[in-house]
């Protein structure tokens, strides 16, 4: 057999086997965004997130007495199913939640959770939940403490300091920083292989974002938990950062030359008709508005 014809037959024999995989293997790859199993992993000490499930990733702190959960994930379903995940963990009850931002897949899921708990998030936040939060289930779980700058909470021993560094992803993006653990779960302040969302309608920006993560950076940390990502660590913050500085720099030197918005999403080869503003626009928009 001629040398050819053998690397076509095995390059049929393996899209052959690729089809039958896919066919057989995965049969619903593509029918449907089913979200993946919740999946429950300890980070550090008491510290736990959790991956999957309808919404963001979530975590929660165990006490000697209670447990403390960082974000409500987005269905009040896909909050009983974490709650009776962490009931598998400890038989402690949930007495505090914690919000790291406003978005619906972090806070719908409040309505899940028992009346009567301590909700706590930014001020900013509540605001923007008063305006969002339409029935009863969610409005009888709106923020009852809030913070603008800093506050410190206690769990037993462990001591857990919510920040406040300013706008990014929203006006109102708490960090919940675990000093003894070198911990800290930024919500959606990190968006790893893809532009992060920008909410300019709740007056984020990426400028403030750039900001931010240089805050983040100044704590002594080294486990950074967010809401769509994976676990990461310094390199990937700093990561963000340059992307975000890069692409800000190339908007910048667009517009300056008089480049019209379309020009420039154009020349970044942002594709018309996404759900979300795309990045490109979002810094043109910041600047146009800092003039
Ligand atoms: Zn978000």
């Amino acid at each position: 057999m001629p040398q050819h014809a053998l690397s076509s037959a095995c390059r049929f024999s393996r899209t052959a086997f690729f089809i039958i995989l896919a066919v057989f293997v995965f049969p619903n790859a593509h029918a449907q965004n089913q979200p993946e199993p919740l999946a429950v992993r300890n980070v550090r000490g008491g510290i736990w997130q959790v991956q999957g499930g309808s919404g963001a990733n979530t975590g929660f702190f165990v006490g000697k007495h209670e447990v403390l959960v960082i974000d409500a994930k987005m269905t009040g379903e896909s909050a009983l199913a974490m709650i009776a995940e962490i009931g598998k963990v400890t038989p402690n009850p949930v007495r505090r939640v914690l919000l790291t931002h406003s978005d619906r897949d972090h806070v719908n899921g409040l309505s899940g959770f028992p009346k009567g708990l301590t909700i706590i998030a930014h001020e900013e936040t509540r605001r923007l939940m008063d305006g969002a939060f339409q029935e009863d289930a969610l409005r009888s779980r709106l923020p009852d403490v809030t913070f603008s700058e800093r506050l410190t909470l206690r769990v037993d021993s462990t001591e857990l300091i919510l920040l406040y560094f300013g706008p990014a992803h929203t006006c109102g993006d708490a960090v919940v920083y675990f000093p003894a653990e070198k911990v800290v779960f930024i919500g959606d302040l990190l968006f790893i292989g893809r532009d992060p969302l920008i909410h300019l309608a709740k007056n984020g920006s990426s400028f403030g974002w750039v900001r931010v993560l240089k805050s983040i950076l100044e704590l002594d940390a080294d486990l950074f938990l967010s809401g769509h990502a994976d676990p990461a660590g310094r390199v990937d913050l700093e990561a963000m950062i340059r992307s975000l500085e890069e692409k800000q720099a190339g908007v910048k030197a667009l517009a300056d030359q008089g480049r019209t918005l379309e020009e420039v999403k154009a020349a970044f080869g942002v594709e018309p008709g996404g759900r979300w503003m795309s990045l490109v626009e979002v810094i043109y928009r910041e600047l146009s508005m800092k003039e």
